[in-house]
């Protein structure tokens, strides 16, 4: 999430952090600040806004001379974006200063330990925790207090501080979040992203998790967690700025889709206990709120409907509550038989859907328990909703969502999970079994993920149809209807999701030879009804890509391609039988010639009717 930039050497150092700070725009935020080395201590500038709103705030402050100095722009995930929890942090005596990117788990627990030793939290940020354990813990050396930080800190987080009492130097460190040096001739930088060195310098060094960096303008020194001394290697930038954006990828969407497995991660890592259980406690989403619920409306739009069909099969299957679906867009003038006795769960990414934000009040004016679950903080769906459940995808450039998509699916099978031990439809026991394949997922996408080259092959073969049908049963169903999306917005393919046995009553007439179905199969218990419903197009001249955990036999007249998943419960599956699809309409879309990142006629946050 958001950039983190760092210099130090003999030049200026605002203008340097500004243009690392624009370079990493493109990562998303909604606040910026610096925090700069001055002849008697350190001077921090932050707002909310924009990089521009930042820099004429700087500009205002008349003329700063300092060579040494670190910056920020920040996707808020705990506090709402504003200036005071904007970054960077500043220790109560103004001697520290820290950025940070991420999330710190166990900052409530540090906040209430700093608290009673006297500190005094200006802030709503996990991070301001981090800033006053670093002042803790210097003495001078500012390795080691960094080292010491991180060893109290749970989560995922890259730090960078500076210290007003060791002139020119920067410490960073990292754990499960990007950041590199950059290594210049009398002058260094560090980063979260290369597009941010680029000012300076293509050689750079990749930080690995643990790792603490002391940067000077001619010195870079890395420590591993014990504090002995690394070696790394220098490595050189061959991309120019727009393809480092994009981490070499050659569009947001693809790197979106690679980020899976961290969004899913992200997600669930706060929310299962140490008991192992789901845990939605911070989110008010706790004791018996399912309970008495009556119904469960789940209301949103485009793929976040999706999201929320398959987090119907979830809630139904395993909590016993009915679940009524709706598209946003109906639901609001549908005159929705919803009241008091039910729960409405809105799913939107920008959290500002206006559909679905016309949704949520609706169902509140009725009477309803309104939960949102949201990719933006302090969006305006996160603000009216009685409980927010945030997804942590990070920022999502492409316009068509994957990451987001995928956090959210977590988002549903925690709900369910947390509403099917609340109404006794599963046991404390059985409810740690489903959280622990929760915490496998992520390595189970990453295994997904290398589908990547296969489906590259078969977009090539498949890429000149004007056509395509994608059918499932059951979750199958319900990532269909993703993938199918996901091919019409990214490839401009006609494309239709079916549910398997639904074919017959009409869909079939339009099989002809050579038609793409793309089949997917991965809820065991609806196998062999699927397999019957592939045959029947299949029998009428359909080539079958069939995307599968099964491991029956596979005949000649049953598919032509098989694409082979990895096993998960089944209501999980939408997880990793989505990805195929989600390949296949960005190598389509690739091959078509089509604008991957930025579709026509489409936006990344639709505020209207
Ligand atoms: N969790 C921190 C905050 O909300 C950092 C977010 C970020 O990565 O920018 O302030």
């Amino acid at each position: 999430m958001c950039g983190i930039v760092g210099f130090t050497g003999k030049r200026q150092a605002v203008p340097v952090l500004l243009e690392g700070l624009y370079t990493l725009e493109y990562r998303g935020y909604d606040s910026a600040g610096v925090c700069l080395q001055v002849k008697d201590g350190l001077k921090t500038i932050k707002t909310k806004g924009r990089i521009k709103v930042l820099e004429d705030k700087i500009a205002g402050q008349g003329e700063i001379s300092s060579t040494c100095g670190i910056g920020h722009t920040r996707w808020a995930t705990h506090g709402a974006p504003s200036d005071r929890n904007s970054h960077p942090h500043d220790s109560m005596d103004g001697r520290v200063s820290l950025v940070h990117n991420g999330i710190i788990e166990n900052y409530l627990e540090l906040r209430s330990r700093l608290t009673e030793k006297g500190v005094e939290f200006k802030s709503d940020t996990d991070t301001e925790a981090v800033a006053h354990l670093f002042a803790s813990h210097f003495h001078g050396d500012g390795v080691a207090a960094m080292l010491d930080t991180c060893r109290e800190l749970k989560g995922s987080y890259a730090l960078a501080v500076i210290c007003a009492d060791n002139k020119g130097e920067l410490i960073c460190t990292r754990h499960d979040n990007p950041l590199i040096v950059g290594i210049g001739e009398g002058e260094n930088m560090i980063a979260s992203d290369i597009p941010a060195i680029m000012g300076i310098t293509k050689n750079f060094i990749v930080i690995d998790d643990g790792e603490v960096v002391r940067v000077t303008p001619d010195r870079v020194e890395v420590f591993d967690r014990n504090g002995a001394p690394v070696t790394k290697e220098v490595q050189t930038v061959n991309w120019d700025i727009e393809g480092a954006q994009k981490g070499g990828y050659d569009h947001f969407m693809i790197k979106e889709i690679m980020e899976q497995p961290k969004a899913f991660k992200d997600t669930v890592a706060l929310r299962i206990n140490e008991k192992g259980l789901p845990d939605l406690g911070a989110e008010g989403v706790t004791g018996d709120i399912f309970k008495n619920i009556r119904n469960i409306h789940i209301v949103a739009c485009g793929s976040a409907y999706y999201a929320g069909l398959a987090g119907k099969v979830a809630l139904e299957r395993l909590a016993r509550i009915p679940v009524i679906a709706n598209v946003a867009s109906e639901f609001r003038y549908s005159d929705p038989i919803i009241d008091k006795n039910d729960m409405c769960i809105v799913i939107s990414q920008s959290g500002e859907t206006a559909d679905t934000l016309a949704a949520l009040r609706e169902a509140k004016a009725r009477g309803a328990v309104t939960v949102a679950v949201v990719n933006v903080l302090a969006s305006s769906a996160a603000r009216e909703a009685d409980h927010v459940i945030y997804t942590w995808a990070g920022p999502e450039i492409a316009v068509a969502t994957t990451k987001a998509y995928s956090a959210q699916l977590a988002v549903m099978y925690l709900l369910a999970l947390e509403a099917a031990r609340q109404r006794g439809e599963m046991s404390d026991e059985q409810a740690a079994s489903y959280c622990q394949s929760l915490k496998e997922m992520p390595s189970l996408i990453e295994k997904t993920l290398e589908v990547s080259g296969q489906i590259k092959e078969l977009a090539q073969l498949y890429y000149k149809q004007n056509d395509a049908f994608f059918i499932g049963r059951g979750i199958d169903y319900m990532a269909a209807q993703e993938g199918s999306l996901k091919l019409k917005e990214i490839a401009y393919v006609h494309s239709e999701a079916y549910a398997g046995g639904e074919l017959k009553h009409g869909p079939i007439s339009l099989i002809e030879d050579g038609t793409p179905v793309i089949a997917l199969a991965c809820d065991e218990s609806l196998y062999e009804k699927q397999i019957s419903n592939i045959k029947s197009v299949k029998a009428r001249g359909a080539r079958v890509i069939l995307i599968t955990n099964g491991d029956f036999d596979i005949d000649p007249d049953m598919c032509d391609h098989v694409v082979k998943l990895p096993k998960c419960p089944y209501f999980m599956s939408a997880s990793l039988s989505v990805i195929p699809a989600q390949f296949l309409s960005y190598y389509i879309g690739v091959f078509r010639g089509c604008d991957i990142d930025k579709p026509r006629n489409l936006a990344k946050s639709v505020t209207v009717e």
